[in-house]
């Protein structure tokens, strides 16, 4: 159809007082093969009148065709720009909650092109509302990410945004240290240890592909999922630069939707990064805060924990113990097979200490051959028995040089708070120092704890 004007309506009234007029013009010829005479037929009086009922049709069509047409889409207009003032508004306050999907949308009332305009209309609405979504879940997640750099607060973090813009209800964070995977972060899952063995994980993390796993409905996998029963699992490689760090597991009661796999890609890549910055923050904390030698806590680090143990113990009314060992005679050691040797003794003792503490004990190298080691919630007795315990196993290591044995013995001095009363943790260091003289001077091999 040719266009005559900008205006649809302006068109429509040219087709149709033009389609009137040409009625008007034909209609006399149309009576005359009729019959009518053609005096009458051809008369200029028939000939206007027949143009002005022509015109008049064509006029009153037009009016019909706005009257029935225009409200509707001058509605559906006014929806569309109300809308769009609203997603607009949102995108700028950040603030959506004027403009849900519910509230954003222009009703569809015909199954015609207008209804299906406003249908069109309101897809486009929803895919912008996901796009938004989506845009949102990301900035959370990198916003998240960057926000944490230690490893365990950064894999809950990450596995709980994963969690949450997935769908998925339970999920299991996994990083490799020193070539074995370790947990660094779950929900909902038992044993998150026994996914380390899968062999799905392994292959994941060799190919370095995400893996989609569909269970069958009837499948329970009770030994894993506390509180799921799950169809499906997405298992997700995380790596920084090809390097392999962890993966993801995570696991749904209904299928992943595609936007949730493709939620999952984007992740990945970013968490790479973090989790990259993460192992490389806490290896240097590590390096920092311990002796490269024996592996035990360097004296900085090990008083800042002594301060901290101390001050736990005032507050909570918990008593605490300090020893302070001392290799005997340790220079012979030297000057006998050299300090090469002397290093490798100094490392045993450290294993031997290891052994004979607790989990929560801290073995701290104060100098040279002298250790501190700091026991949380112990009493005096207590600490004697494990000074007693530490001197036995070192007493008892044979380290083997060439065709001899090397045996070495310790000193150690302790005190016990709140039996022996101190002000300070500087007091507790200089009573079990004063004990390990004692020690020393009863002829070494010996414990001498205060109190
Ligand atoms: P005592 O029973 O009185 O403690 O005698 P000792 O020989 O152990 O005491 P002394 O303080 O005279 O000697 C400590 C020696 O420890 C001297 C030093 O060479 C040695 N030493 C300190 N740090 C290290 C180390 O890192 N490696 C080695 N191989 N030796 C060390
Ligand atoms: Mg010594
Ligand atoms: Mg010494």
């Amino acid at each position: 159809m040719p266009r005559f004007t900008a205006k649809l309506f302006y068109d429509l009234a040219i087709w149709m007082l033009g389609l009137g007029l040409l009625i008007g013009l034909c209609f006399p010829f149309f009576v005359l093969a009729l019959g009518v005479a053609s005096e009458r037929a051809m008369s200029l009086g028939f000939f206007l009148s027949t143009l002005t009922a022509g015109l008049a049709a064509g006029a009153a069509n037009f009016a019909l065709a706005r009257w029935v047409i225009r409200p509707r889409l001058n509605l559906l207009s006014k929806h569309m720009w109300l809308v769009e003032g609203a997603i607009e508004g949102a995108a700028f306050s950040g603030d959506w909650s004027s403009c849900n999907l519910e509230k954003c949308r222009v009703p569809v009332d015909s199954r015609d092109e207008i209804g299906e305009a406003a249908r069109a209309f309101n897809d486009l609405v929803a895919a912008l509302f996901r796009a938004h979504e989506v845009e949102t879940a990301v900035s959370e997640f990198s916003q998240a990410l960057s926000s944490q750099l230690e490893l365990d607060s950064l894999a809950s973090l990450a596995l709980t945004q994963l969690l949450r813009h997935t769908g998925a209800q339970a999920g299991v964070v996994l990083f490799e240290n020193s070539g074995e995977l370790a947990v660094a972060a779950r929900h909902g899952i038992r044993e998150p240890e026994r996914l380390a063995e899968s062999d799905h994980l392994l292959e994941v993390l060799r190919s370095g592909e995400t893996l989609k796993i569909e269970l069958p409905e009837d499948m329970h996998i009770e030994v894993l999922l506390a509180d799921v029963r799950p169809r499906e699992i997405l298992v997700v490689p995380v790596a920084f630069k090809q390097v392999s760090l962890g993966a993801v597991v995570l696991a749904s009661n209904r299928p992943f939707t595609p936007e949730a796999e493709w939620l999952t890609a984007l992740f990945r890549q970013g968490f790479g990064l973090a989790l990259n910055n993460a192992l490389a923050h806490e290896r240097l904390q590590r390096m920092a805060a311990l002796d490269p030698l024996t592996g035990a806590y360097n004296r900085r680090f090990g008083q800042g924990r002594l301060t901290e143990e101390f001050n736990r113990a005032v507050r909570s009314d918990l008593p605490l113990a300090l020893l302070m060992m001392d290799l005997d005679h340790f220079k012979s050691i030297n000057d006998t097979y050299g300090h090469l040797v002397g290093d490798r003794v100094l490392d045993r003792v450290a294993k031997a200490v290891r052994n004979a503490v607790r989990e929560g004990d801290i073995l701290v190298r104060f100098g040279g051959e002298e250790f501190m080691i700091i026991l949380p919630g112990s009493s005096r007795d207590d600490a004697e028995s494990v000074a007693e315990r530490i001197r036995h196993m070192v007493e008892d290591t044979r380290i083997k040089e060439r065709d001899q044995q090397i045996r070495v013995t310790v000193s150690i001095g302790g005190v016990s708070y709140p039996q022996t009363e101190v002000e300070a943790e500087e007091e507790l260091l200089r009573v079990a120092d004063e004990f390990l003289y004692t020690a020393k001077n009863r002829g070494r091999n010996q414990v001498a704890i205060s109190g």
